[in-house]
């Protein structure tokens, strides 16, 4: 094999390209009926009132978070094992960032972890969907009844994964997704939230277009965070392949676990029960923190492509240089972190390829 096996790689073809195509030549390239149309799709898909598309995860994010009034000193509880948006978010509002430890086996925040950062000036808690494995939301919700604190969570890689039978989207008050490339679904870049607050979207419409309503009334501190009708001309292409993508990824997640259960040296993806769907995301496995950099190495000589996602928020070197945290509230995070490695899993990933990959990985093992 010559080329490099990407990690991911977007399930892209002429259906997008029409779709772009028309859209140009329509001349109505901005926000328009496209995004509309996308929404209408979205919240079809995964069932809640309302959708609201955004020019990308991190806007939909910091949006939220504009709707919900977080504020200078707001204490606002975040995973550290998470990509570097959840945490951005927060910093932007000049609000507290509370760094919370994460589950060994899930990677996501426990009720545990969480309770033992709630003060009384938590105003806000944002859970993640890390690897598009859903987090237990029915647990957190105990939360939500014992303090009265909003739950928002970041769902960027859990679009199509279930939980307990429904799609990722309506369990907390609001859950963001991101449309980046390499996504379950992309639009190039991009992102919406899914809600069934009517008040909350309501406010989020008028947040993403700069704060406007009425034209060139400003009622709110807004954002230009309108998606194009070009990308969501690629999302509307995107979405009726959904199922698709998702059905091939859990094959080739199937076939990796069958064949690396044999390898003592690998520690599995975990699937808890709650979770009905994964959307596989990323397909991570965990080896001996002593093998797992010799693991990349060899797999990248034989042009196999891993990622190791991501470095905890807490040592950042932004967060590091500006922030305070104490080492010992992060043990979990950074033993993950020492640990993981992403496989290639993507929809079009040949059985070749994947029997190459499951070849590779192994014959690291048995020459070890
Ligand atoms: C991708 C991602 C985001 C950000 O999305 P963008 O569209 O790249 O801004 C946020 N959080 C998580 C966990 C992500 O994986």
């Amino acid at each position: 094999m010559r080329n490099i096996i990407p990690v991911a790689n977007p399930k892209i073809d002429k259906k997008e390209a029409y779709q772009v195509y028309k859209t140009v030549l329509s001349k109505w390239i901005t926000m328009g009926s496209n995004v509309k149309k996308f929404e209408e799709k979205i919240k079809k898909y995964i069932g809640t009132n309302f959708a609201i598309a955004m020019n990308n995860g991190t806007s939909t994010l910091d949006a939220l978070l504009s709707a919900l009034n977080i504020k200078k000193d707001d204490e606002i509880i975040v995973p550290s094992f998470t990509y570097i948006s959840t945490a951005n978010v927060v910093l932007y509002k000049k609000a507290k960032l509370v760094l919370c430890d994460v589950d060994k086996n899930t990677f996501n925040l426990t009720l545990e972890e969480i309770k033992k950062k709630i003060t009384k000036k938590t105003k806000l808690i944002i859970t993640v969907d890390i690897k598009g494995l859903p987090i237990d939301y029915d647990e957190i919700k105990k939360i939500k009844k014992k303090y009265n604190i909003p739950i928002i969570c970041d769902s960027a890689e859990a679009f199509g994964s279930e939980y307990k039978n429904s799609k990722v989207g309506s369990q907390f008050l609001a859950h963001s997704f991101s449309f980046f490339a390499n996504k379950n679904i992309t639009t190039g870049e991009g992102g919406a939230i899914t809600t069934n607050n009517k008040k909350l979207y309501n406010k989020l419409k008028i947040i993403r277009n700069q704060g406007q309503e009425g034209r060139y009334n400003h009622t709110h501190l807004g954002n230009n965070y309108r998606m194009t009708d070009i990308n969501a001309s690629i999302g509307l292409a995107q979405i009726n392949k959904i199922n698709k993508i998702i059905k091939d990824k859990n094959l080739i997640a199937k076939r990796y676990n069958k064949y690396f259960s044999k390898i003592k040296e690998i520690e599995l993806p975990v699937l808890p029960k709650y979770v009905s769907q994964h959307s596989w995301y990323n397909y991570c496995i965990k080896v001996d923190p002593k093998l797992r950099d010799k693991l990349i190495r060899y797999l990248t000589k034989n042009k196999i492509e891993t990622r190791i996602s991501f470095p905890p928020i807490h040592i950042q070197p932004y967060y590091k240089k500006n922030l305070i945290f104490k080492k010992k509230d992060f043990l979990i995070s950074n033993k993950i972190y020492s640990q993981i490695i992403d496989l290639p899993i993507w929809s079009g990933l040949s059985l070749k390829q994947q029997n190459y990959i499951i070849r590779k990985v192994s014959s690291f093992f048995t020459k070890k």
